[in-house]
């Protein structure tokens, strides 16, 4: 931790902590002077130590809003039910630091430390450009005699990839998260290669001042610093009522990705100066303020294994089978390693724990190795052939990492495309999953895609756990898929690059099959949204003599191959939808392109211009905004209707 290299998680140390405090309640004849338990942050490990004027706090963590309630509960007791105002600030995930500005100069910057000593960063903070060297001259008013600001040094996400990914050139060791950077970067003795991280500040709150204008509430205080000429968060809330508190808490929590810096949680701060004096302290935090943290989206995990699989394209993406582990709020019991330089450079293998990472929808992807294996299991080795069908591979294009097999008729490609033909998105064939698609190719009457439109109920009923019901629905269902609009067929052939969006753009710009067979790489290429690399795909996948087979016999079954007039309009143009909740057999990304793709727009807040908040599982605070200001909220299942109409 002192290094910025911790070998677990930052949640799993809290645990440990949080578990060590309450034994040592329990078993105080157990209490070691040493124990972490004693410390509010880190040892301090450089030669200039800083002694705090007043000592800086850590805050208590709540990590549900059943234990911020809580926390509520004993603010209004101490304040014997005294009405009271919040606070509420995003906790950025940085480095704690106090800046001292003596006559409105910058004279001492030192970070946290153990509470009561930091260390002395004051040529490092000079860099950020964030951090006033004056303070800002408002009229005539004199600066205060002593001014000590507390807050956040941080690095942006950006900032952060950028550094890592320079490390990885020049072989240093990656940094875990952008706080583990920012805490090496105040660390460097040059500071001007401090200056290069490029690290922000934001104020959170005052230790000291004297012979200032005095001030009432930590609002006041947030806004009177930007004057001063310091960063505030802008996002803060003062909340009226604890409804407030919770509903910042939910949204932000839900929509922590579209921030540029990382968040772990908030920041509840009683707002009144005077009330927070009441309640006062206990000897490692204040009672009148409290965070509350998000779910950790990094754990450490063991690789038990590394597969390869093969997808739909052919292409081999390696896989850490995991000791499955919580993070993100999910468990987890695979990573992608996206590729066999990936794995390299990660020097993982088999039997090593490593830092995973999981953000919002994104797959999980390990970080680093953080305790290699002791254990003598053989180092991964990339295959030489298919390890489905014992083909011959190859890169696709010199110089791409990718490796694909070339055999076109190789099984594992053929189930994957399948799969993904049948998909939602795709044909939408019901019940035609992993489970049919496995049994239908191991029985060998299925060779391409057209095939699925040519199955009889009575081979149907030769498959595993299929009565005349389960047969008769799936017949029903691949019966129904022949009517799909163009742009779902386009999509469910899988052509390589081209995804939901670029079908659906091909759909509308020709409007048949036969037209976009015709379409030439050039034409393709000057439609706005595509690419040479698309066109090329395209080009490539009509060429091959079995994509002729393939139209011919799904032209014979009857599949519409037309995209109707009504859709290669814009049904939504104009429409503003905002989106709340999880929705059911969708991910975020797939919601927002079915809407973009009709010419509807998808904002991120309500207001009164929203024409429709589509409300999924666990409706954010953007529900009871839609419904306080009589926007139309709609169900996952009409905006499915209004999505197919
Ligand atoms: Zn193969």
């Amino acid at each position: 931790y002192n290094l910025a290299q911790p070998t677990i998680s930052d949640s799993e140390y809290d645990a440990l902590l949080r578990r060590l405090l309450l034994l040592e309640e329990q078993f105080p004849e157990l209490k070691d002077l040493n124990s972490p338990t004693r410390r509010v942050g880190i040892k301090v490990n450089a030669a200039a130590t800083v002694t705090h004027r007043v000592k800086m706090y850590s805050l208590d963590n709540t990590y549900s809003p059943d234990e911020l309630s809580e926390w509520r509960d004993r603010v209004v007791k101490g304040l014997a039910g005294e009405a009271v105002e919040f606070v509420a600030e995003l906790k950025i995930d940085g480095v704690s630091a106090a800046l001292t500005y003596e006559n409105g100069v910058f004279v001492l910057g030192a970070t946290r430390g153990d509470g009561l000593t930091g260390e002395d960063v004051t040529h490092n903070l000079r860099t950020v450009r964030s951090v006033p060297l004056k303070l800002r001259k408002i009229g005539n008013k004199p600066f205060p005699r002593i001014l000590e600001v507390r807050g956040e040094v941080y690095m942006n996400l950006k900032d952060f990839k950028e550094l890592n990914d320079s490390r990885r050139e020049t072989g240093d060791v990656l940094f875990a998260n952008p706080r583990n950077a920012t805490s090496g970067s105040l660390k460097l003795l040059d500071a001007r290669l401090t200056a290069r991280r490029h690290l922000q500040f934001f104020v959170h709150s005052f230790g000291v001042l004297e012979g200032g204008e005095e001030i009432r509430t930590q609002w006041e205080f947030l806004e009177k610093v930007k004057a001063d000429g310091f960063r505030s968060n802008p996002e803060s809330r003062l909340c009226k009522d604890f409804e407030d508190v919770m509903k910042f808490c939910q949204a932000w929590q839900e929509k922590r990705n579209t921030l540029s810096y990382e968040v772990d949680g908030v920041v509840v701060k009683v707002n009144d100066l005077r009330q927070q004096e009441r309640l006062g302290a206990t000897l490692k935090s204040p009672r009148w303020a409290v965070a509350y943290k998000f779910p950790a989206r990094q754990a450490t995990s063991k690789v038990l294994a590394i597969e390869v699989q093969v997808g739909r394209t052919g292409v081999l993406t390696p896989v850490a089978r995991l000791e499955p582990v919580l993070c993100g709020g999910v468990t987890i019991s695979s990573a992608t390693l996206h590729n066999f330089d990936e794995i390299k450079r990660l020097g993982v293998n088999a039997g090593d724990r490593v830092l995973l990472e999981r953000a919002g929808d994104v797959i999980p992807k390990i970080v680093k190795v953080v305790e290699q294996s002791r254990s003598t299991i053989a180092p991964f080795v990339v295959p030489k052939t298919c390890p489905a069908c014992g083909g011959e591979i190859a890169k696709v294009k010199a110089g791409e990492v990718a490796y694909r097999c070339l055999n076109a008729s190789c099984p594992k490609q053929m189930e994957r495309g399948l799969i993904h033909f049948a998909s939602r998105g795709a044909m939408d064939i019901e019940g035609m999953g992993e489970q049919a698609v496995t049994q239908l190719l191991a029985k060998g009457w299925i060779h391409d895609f057209a095939d699925v439109y040519f199955l009889k109920q009575d081979q149907l009923l030769q498959l595993e756990l299929f009565k005349e019901k389960k047969a008769g629905n799936l017949l029903k269902a691949i019966e129904k898929s022949k009517t799909r609009p163009l742009a779902r067929l386009v999509y469910g052939l899988g052509i390589n690059n081209i995804g939901q969006k670029a079908a659906s753009v091909l759909a509308r710009r020709f409007g048949t099959l036969d037209d976009l067979e015709k379409a030439s790489p050039e034409t393709i290429d000057a439609i706005p949204d595509m690419g040479e690399v698309m066109a090329d795909s395209i080009a490539r996948f009509f060429r091959q003599p079995t994509t002729k087979k393939l139209i011919g016999k799904l032209k014979k079954a009857g599949v519409n191959t037309v995209e109707p007039a009504a859709r290669r309009g814009q049904a939504l143009a104009g429409k503003k939808f905002v989106f709340t909740g999880e929705l059911p057999g969708w991910t975020r990304d797939e919601a927002e392109a079915l809407v973009t793709q009709r010419g509807g727009e998808v904002v991120s807040s309500v207001s009164k211009k929203t024409d429709f908040v589509v409300a999924g599982h666990e409706p954010g605070s953007k529900y009871a905004k839609a419904l306080a200001l009589g926007v139309k909220i709609l169900k996952p299942e009409e905006f499915e209707d209004m999505i197919h109409e």
